[in-house]
C-alpha cells in the first residue's frame, strides 16, 4: 500500500452508514477541506494506522465528504471500515490528487468501486457532455446507475458479459471499446479501477489510436 508518508491524519465524525450492495458500503462525514472533483483522501481508523486511500465520491460542495469501497476479505482497514457506526470517528487527510474533472467533452471509464470519482464529478455539475463506459457484474455493481442514466441517457453505456439486456452491451468493457465506433481521437479518456483493468482499457485505447498523453488514469492498487 503506497500512502504518503507521514500524511497528517485529522480526526473527523461519521454521520452516515449506508450499505449499498452486498458487502459494497457508502460513508459520509463531516468535510474538512475544500476539494475538486476527482480527488481522493487517505483514511484510517486510528490516528497512528497506515491510511489507506479513497476517492472523494460526493458533489464538491456539500458539507460532507462520501466514500464508496467494498470489502476486500483479506484486508486490513476495509472488514473493519464495514462495521463502523454513525457517531464514530475516523482520521482523515486533506484532499489531494490531480485525476481532476474538467468541462471538457471527455470519456469516463470505470469498473467497480472505480466509478467513485465520477460520482463527484457528476454531482458537482461537470456531467454535460460527458460518456460514461461502466463495466460490472450483476446489475447490482453498477452502483450509482440511475444517476447516471437519468444525467447522460444513451451517453451512460453498460457493459457485462453476465447480463444479457437491452440496456446492457453484453460483453466486457474491454470487448466494447475493441468494436465500438465511438473512439475519438480528440477527446480525453479518464479511467478508473483496478490495475489490471487500467492497463487492459489503456493498450485498447492505444491500439485504437488514442495518443498516450489523452488518457488519464486513476489506478486502485
Ligand atoms: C488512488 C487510490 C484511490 C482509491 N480509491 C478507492 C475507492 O474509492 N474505493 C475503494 O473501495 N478502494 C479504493 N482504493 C483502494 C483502497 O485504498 C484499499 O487498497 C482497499 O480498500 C483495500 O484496503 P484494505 O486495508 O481492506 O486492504 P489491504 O490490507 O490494504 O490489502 C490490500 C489487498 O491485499 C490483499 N491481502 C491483504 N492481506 C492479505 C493476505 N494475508 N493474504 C492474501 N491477500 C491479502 C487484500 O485482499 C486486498 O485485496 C484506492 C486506491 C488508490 C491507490
Amino acid at each position: 500500500m503506497n500512502t504518503p508518508a507521514n500524511i497528517p491524519l485529522i480526526e473527523t465524525i461519521l454521520n452516515d452508514v449506508n450499505e449499498i450492495s452486498k458487502d459494497v458500503f457508502v460513508l459520509s462525514f463531516l468535510r474538512n477541506d475544500e476539494f475538486r472533483s476527482g480527488q481522493m483522501l487517505a483514511i484510517a481508523l486510528k490516528p497512528d494506522d497506515q491510511p489507506r486511500l479513497y476517492s472523494i465520491a460526493s458533489e464538491n460542495k456539500d458539507k460532507n465528504y462520501r466514500i464508496l469501497f467494498n470489502i476486500q476479505h483479506q484486508g486490513y482497514l476495509t472488514p473493519r471500515l464495514s462495521k463502523v457506526k454513525v457517531g464514530d470517528s475516523l482520521f482523515i487527510s486533506k484532499p489531494f490528487g490531480s485525476f481532476y474533472g474538467t468541462e471538457d467533452e471527455d470519456f469516463w471509464i470505470a469498473a467497480g468501486t472505480g466509478i467513485a470519482p465520477f460520482i463527484s464529478m457528476l454531482e458537482s455539475g461537470l456531467a454535460e457532455n460527458k460518456t460514461l463506459i461502466h463495466g460490472g457484474r450483476e446489475e447490482n455493481s453498477f452502483y450509482y446507475a440511475s444517476v447516471f442514466a437519468e444525467k447522460l441517457k444513451e451517453k451512460y453505456i453498460r457493459c457485462s458479459s453476465l447480463i444479457k439486456d437491452e440496456v446492457f452491451y453484453n460483453g466486457r468493457i474491454t470487448a466494447y471499446l475493441k468494436q465500438t465506433q465511438d473512439i475519438s481521437l480528440e477527446r480525453n479518456y479518464y479511467i478508473c479501477g483496478g490495475s489490471e483493468f487500467v492497463v487492459d482499457v489503456r493498450d485498447i485505447l492505444i491500439h485504437r489510436g488514442v495518443p498516450y498523453h489523452q488518457i488519464i488514469a486513476e489506478i486502485y492498487f
